[in-house]
Formats: C-alpha cells, sequence, structure tokens
C-alpha cells in the first residue's frame, strides 16, 4: 500500500495550517505516523489520496449514520444547491427540518439552527444562563463539548488526546464558573450543588460518552441526575450532539426516557452537511432574540442546503425498520468482537451503545475518566496502525467512539474481525 500522494498533500497543508490539519485529532499526533487525505466515500467505504479503500468507523465523526454519499442527501443537495447558496432570510426547508426534528426530539419545543456543535452548546448555556439568572454551570470530566471558553475545562476529545484538557488562552476569569464533576459519580454533582447554593444554572452532559471512547452511565445515573437538577433550579442540558438519532430516532433523551430542559444536537442532523441544534422547552428558548434578551445569531445559520440534507437524512432515518436493522447490525459486529476477544484470552475493554464502539486497552471497565486515562494508549496506536495498514479506517485516537453506520454490511464486518483477528 502506498500513501505517496498523502504525504505530498501533507506536506503542504503542513505549511498552511497548524499540525496541517483544520481539526486536531485528525493530524493522527497521538498514534504517530501523518494523516491519509480522503478522497472520496460511498457506503461504508472511503478511498484515500492514492485510490486505497478502506472500511470506515470514522464516519465523519459520527455524522454519516447513512454512510458516505447517501443517494436521497446527494439528490437533495445537487437539488437546493441550484436554487442559491443562501439568502440570510427564512426559507421553508428551516420549518420542514425544525418539525422532523421535533418529532424526533418533542422536547424541542423551540429551537434554533446553527452551524456546529460548538455553536450549539455554547448557545445552550448562554441561554440557561439568561433564563435562571445564574452564572454557574457543571460539567463532567471527559466529557467534550465543542471549544467555546468556558468548555474547554477537563475536556474529552482531542483535548484530552493531546493533554491538554485546560486549553491556553483561555482566562482563568472565563473557566471560573465552570465545575467539574465526576461521570457515572452523582455524589460529585450532589458536593458543587451544596458548594454552591443556588448559583448553578445548568448541568452539561454527554448522556453517553463518546468524547473519552464509549462510556455509558451507569444504571439510574441519568434520571437521577435530573431529579437533581429540577430540586436545585437548575437545568439540564443534554448534548446529544454525537448521539441525537444514533442511539434511537430520539438520542439518548428516548432511550433513557429523559426530560431534559435544553438538548443540543449537530453532526447527523445536517446529514455531514455543518448544522447544529439547541432547543428545549418554550419559556426558556423565548429568551432568546428577538424575543428576549439573550442575543445568539448566524449568517449561515439555517443555510438552505445545510438543511436540504438534513431534511433528506432524517426522512430516511424515520423510514420503519431503520432503527431496528441499525441495532441488528451493531449487534452482530459487536457480539463476534466479543466472541474473538474472549476466544483469544484478551483483557481490553470493548465497550459500546447502540452503533457506537471503542476497544479501551484496559484490563477494568471504563466508567469515567480516571479510569478511560488508564488505558495503554501505545497499543491503541499499534492497533489502530495495524488496522488502517489493512484497510480499516478507526477513529486515530483512544479517546473517541468508533461509529457503524446503516450501510455496513455483514462483508464489511466479516473483513474488520478478520483483520482484527490476525492483529490483536
Ligand atoms: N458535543 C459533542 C458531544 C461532540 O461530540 C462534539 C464534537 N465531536 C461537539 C459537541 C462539538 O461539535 P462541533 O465539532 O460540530 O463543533
Amino acid at each position: 500500500m502506498t500513501t505517496d500522494q498523502s504525504q505530498k498533500l501533507f506536506e503542504e497543508a503542513q505549511q498552511l495550517f497548524p499540525g496541517g490539519v483544520n481539526s486536531p485529532v485528525r493530524a493522527f499526533r497521538s498514534v504517530g505516523g501523518s494523516p491519509l487525505f480522503f478522497a472520496k466515500g460511498s457506503g461504508a467505504q472511503v478511498w484515500d489520496a492514492d485510490g486505497n479503500s478502506y472500511i470506515d468507523y470514522v464516519g465523519s465523526w459520527g455524522a454519516a449514520l447513512l454512510g458516505h454519499a447517501h443517494p436521497s442527501a446527494v439528490a437533495a443537495v445537487q437539488a437546493a444547491v441550484t436554487l442559491g447558496f443562501g439568502f440570510g432570510a427564512p426559507h421553508a426547508i428551516e420549518s420542514q427540518l425544525a418539525q422532523l426534528v421535533q418529532q424526533c426530539f418533542p422536547a424541542l419545543e423551540k429551537m434554533r439552527f446553527v452551524s456546529s456543535g460548538t455553536e450549539a452548546t455554547m448557545s445552550a448555556l448562554r441561554v440557561a444562563r439568561g433564563f435562571t439568572k445564574r452564572d454557574k454551570i457543571i460539567k463532567f470530566a471527559g466529557c467534550y463539548h465543542g471549544h467555546a471558553d468556558a468548555l474547554l475545562v477537563k475536556a474529552g476529545s482531542g483535548a484530552a488526546t493531546f493533554g491538554t484538557p485546560d486549553s491556553l488562552g483561555v482566562p482563568a476569569d472565563f473557566a471560573q464558573h465552570t465545575l467539574v464533576a465526576r461521570y457515572n459519580h452523582l455524589q460529585s454533582v450532589e458536593a458543587l450543588f451544596d458548594a454552591h447554593p443556588n448559583a448553578i444554572a445548568a448541568v452539561i452532559i454527554e448522556p453517553v460518552v463518546g468524547n473519552m471512547g464509549v462510556v455509558p452511565p451507569q444504571r439510574g445515573f441519568l434520571n437521577q441526575l435530573q431529579e437533581l437538577c429540577r430540586a436545585k433550579g437548575a437545568l439540564l442540558i443534554i448534548d446529544e450532539v454525537m448521539t441525537g438519532f444514533r442511539l434511537a430516532r430520539g438520542g439518548a433523551t428516548e432511550l433513557f426516557g429523559l426530560a431534559p430542559d435544553l438538548v443540543c444536537l449537530g453532526k447527523v442532523v445536517g446529514g455531514g452537511l455543518p448544522v447544529g441544534v439547541y432547543g428545549g422547552r418554550k419559556e426558556i428558548m423565548e429568551q432568546i432574540s428577538p424575543l428576549g434578551g439573550v442575543y445568539q445569531a448566524g449568517t449561515l445559520s439555517g443555510n438552505p442546503i445545510a438543511m436540504a440534507a438534513g431534511l433528506a437524512t432524517l426522512k430516511e432515518l424515520m423510514q420503519p425498520g431503520f432503527y431496528p436493522s441499525l441495532q441488528e447490525k451493531t449487534a452482530y459486529f459487536t457480539e463476534a468482537f466479543r466472541s474473538l476477544l474472549s476466544a483469544k484470552g484478551l483483557p481490553w475493554q470493548l465497550q459500546t451503545t447502540g452503533s457506537m464502539w471503542t476497544l479501551f486497552f484496559t484490563e477494568t471497565p471504563v466508567v469515567d475518566w480516571e479510569s478511560a486515562a488508564k488505558s495503554n494508549t501505545s497499543a491503541f496506536g499499534r492497533f489502530f496502525h495495524a488496522a488502517l495498514e489493512k484497510g480499516i479506517s478507526l477513529p486515530p485516537s483512544q479517546f473517541e467512539s468508533a461509529f457503524i453506520s446503516f450501510r455496513h454490511e455483514k462483508a464489511d464486518f466479516y473483513k474488520t474481525l478478520n483483520v482484527f483477528d490476525a492483529i490483536l
């Protein structure tokens, strides 16, 4: 397998972008080597700039639930682009997409479209603070909610991967209102509420963590957290940027029977184009300008091409049988993977929820950031490169989720597991 083109492109990109990339985890720094440049994708497959093909488990970091270049999304985007790229004015597709979002997530009585997950969480926190007239927020160590200043405190994903969970350039004054609790540990949240009475505006959480690798919530944890927030007059913000539409039509909110005050969405909702959403209870969302005093805006918010991609995507996943089929694929893969690990006597933790999975190179179950951080990242790096060499593309970090798409077939899993059998 040659990767000369990718290497050439990377040399050029390094002259232009910090680390040669436009988002840090893409740079392969934690696994070593230099990144591949991708040229195209179709279904569950991607091709690099040298023409090598891979079974893809990155899936545009979760956005590609339907696989790459799904024909109905492609057709919808092609139809939309001929009508103009955006007007900075309202148009009909925004409401059509919002209605489908609402069918999946009834908790979004009112919502706003933005252009990224970062914007969604940042704006949700602002409205939570505006509504409660409180300043402090609670997040969990190892959870990542985008790169807004106040959220780059003990953050997961790339921040954890590169050992910079607390970013330079965030003034202490900006981070002083961010309190950090331990995931799956309700007492740590209670202690923060006790230490800061009537000061906490909101708790923001990844309901199933993807950004320290996949860490599911322990039984009852999310529901108890919800009750605690209610009792303390703080809002519960469920960050479903990764889990929304993926774990179920209504994401983790549906899966765990939650009633959040605010929900953030991203990735799948734009079908791979830049869309984020935040929304929730009407009286909270009506605090936003022009109705209320909380300001939030966006030139490209509700962009018609992105809305068209999102609409076509949501229509596909609302077909009867979509989630049972995804679940069946996922169960087939994870069960076979588990049997392989036990047949080989390997102690590694395969952690999954729905179509999200991570193989942690550690011998004890991962329940929070402390246990995730015990993983052998060098062993992960070797696994990553051996898989890539044999045509399997995984996220280039131990602290990320891999994703199965609707277009992965048994033949893909068969090939993947044969590779894993050979390299593990
Ligand atoms: N929240 C979660 C849970 C995420 O996984 C991400 C991105 N991986 C974000 C927020 C930020 O989204 P974006 O990268 O689109 O800004």
